[in-house]
């Protein structure tokens, strides 16, 4: 584990812009004293932000709940699939479409650090981001089949 992280697009913990929208101010939540919350008045994202970090997507987001499965997963790449599995046995409570698209735009184009997004990740970042394609590659595969 290292304390840089490659993917930070953030340094700057003052920095308060979307992730997703081009140069759009995020409005303060009501926030625990611990974090930060945010919501985006375009695209109605809601973020989150503990002390000395960068910006994230907050609790609920579809990148958040795929995380949610692996956070002591030494090996997360290793349990993708299964992971998506369980996704798609409850396709009724989630937007799979909603969440696969969110997942490769963020690979695609890294917003933040995901490990960040969730409290005591066991893996690093790379290894969550190997996760995330893995779990985006078997989503994929099976809404094709669907
Ligand atoms: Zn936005």
């Amino acid at each position: 584990m290292t304390d840089r992280e490659p993917f930070l697009r953030y340094p700057d913990a003052m920095d308060t812009s979307c992730l997703r929208c081009e140069r759009v101010v995020l409005e303060p939540l009501p926030s625990p004293d611990s974090l930060e919350f945010f919501r985006c008045p375009q695209c109605h994202f809601e973020y989150s932000r503990q002390k000395g970090k960068g910006l994230t997507d907050r609790w609920l987001s579809p990148i958040s709940l795929a995380l949610y499965n692996v956070i002591f997963e030494v090996h997360p790449g290793d349990v993708a699939e299964q992971s998506a599995r369980a996704f798609l046995a409850r396709r009724d409570t989630h937007n799979l479409p909603r969440m696969l698209k969110d997942i490769q735009d963020e690979l695609a184009r890294p917003r933040q650090n995901v490990r960040d997004i969730l409290p005591n990740m066991v893996a690093d970042e790379a290894k969550l981001r190997d996760y995330l394609r893995r779990f985006a590659d078997a989503l994929e595969q099976a809404l094709r089949e669907v």
